[in-house]
């Protein structure tokens, strides 16, 4: 098995004293600690057959680009590395494909794979059977650097993310029918009800609506990714970015999509859902800070954590008892059907005065 080095590796590596040529050729090296080699000026020092070197790119003589190692871009993107990553891409949109996630020709899958490189999906091909060589790789402004398709209509948004980003190691964009319904319907999903979406995801915003592909809708999107690695998109569907892998940007979506499953279930079920308590909340965001995990809400007071509108996603449906104070539930309560009662007690009056006249009428 591979080795992963980390930048806290490389740190150790440092601490230690070790030369960083005892990294193994064949390892696999975090952007992060990618960037922390690269700054320490040693990356020379790694084998040159490393697809992991960042990437001033430049043009040869021979008019094939290269990165500033001076390895060809078409060696670097048929590298073992990224064969490896390539096969993870495929794998991600297989699982997606089964778990409907997507449709026709839908979503997008891209992995990072160099400072200024990126792997991604093509256009027009559906996620379920891509292969490898289906793949192209673009740099961050979109060009397409290698690979015989042309790239994802909508690479921009990826490439957004990781410039904004510069943590992101992969991305992924789906369309799963119910995180796909509420971003429809301009609705974020009620938070404080189950503890893995809490961990692992948290609060989704909802990037307003903008044509997909264009650089409108990468940068509404991208504009939400330092607080959240997980949005949705008005209209559209969802995306998300991971520091990790592009399997954990996979699951992130997953666990939103079975969270959205849950509360749509939960919202006919004629009962208000039990939210977690100031104390529970915590508790939880204790463990995400534990686990490393970003999110806005640690550290701040609890009980400012705004609780999403129950009658947003509950229409009729109030907060369970008690109420939240900072639920709007409560002012927003199903609208009593005014015209209706109105005209009831018109018939009501009608029917006695029918009844009275007949009463009060000789026969
Ligand atoms: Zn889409």
């Amino acid at each position: 098995m591979r080795q992963v080095i980390t930048v806290k590796d490389v740190e150790t590596l440092i601490k230690n004293g070790t030369d960083i040529s005892a990294i193994p050729a064949d390892a696999i090296i975090t952007p992060a600690a990618q960037d922390l080699l690269s700054e320490l000026g040693r990356m020379t020092a790694r084998s040159t057959t490393s697809a992991l070197q960042p990437s001033a790119q430049t043009e040869n003589p021979s008019g094939h680009v290269s990165n500033n190692s001076g390895m060809d871009i078409e060696s670097l993107f048929n590298s073992p590395e990224n064969a490896h990553r390539k096969e993870q891409i495929c794998e991600v949109g297989r699982r997606m494909w089964a778990r409907d996630y997507l449709d026709g020709n839908g979503g997008n899958i891209s992995i990072r794979v160099d400072r200024n490189l990126v792997l991604c999906t093509p256009t027009r091909i559906s996620k379920g059977f891509m292969k490898p060589a289906d793949l192209c790789m673009v740099d961050l402004d979109g060009n397409r650097k290698a690979g015989e398709k042309k790239p994802t209509s909508e690479i921009l948004m990826h490439l957004e993310i990781m410039k904004a980003q510069p943590r992101a190691v992969a991305c992924v964009h789906c369309h799963p029918p119910y995180a796909t319904a509420f971003a429809a319907s301009g609705v974020q999903p009620p938070n404080k009800i189950l503890p893995e979406f809490e961990l692992f995801v948290g609060e989704v915003p909802i990037a307003g609506y903008e044509t997909p592909g264009t650089i409108e809708i990468a940068r509404k999107v991208a504009s939400h990714s330092s607080d959240h690695s997980t949005i949705l998109m008005a209209n559209h569907g969802v995306v998300a970015w991971s520091d990790v892998s592009v399997e954990d940007a996979y699951l992130k979506i997953e666990i939103l999509e079975a969270y959205c499953r849950t509360i749509a279930i939960t919202s006919q079920l004629g009962a208000p859902p039990n939210r977690f308590t100031s104390g529970q909340m915590k508790e939880l965001l204790n463990i995400k800070q534990t686990m490393g995990v970003h999110d806005p809400r640690i550290g701040k007071d609890i009980s400012e954590i705004a609780l999403q509108d129950d009658a947003q996603w509950r229409p009729g449906v109030i907060c369970a008892s008690p109420p939240d104070p900072k639920c709007q539930c409560q002012s927003k309560k199903a609208p009593v059907a005014k015209d209706r009662d109105e005209s009831t007690e018109e018939l009501i009056q009608q029917i006695t005065d029918l009844i009275m006249q007949r009463v009060i009428e000789p026969s």
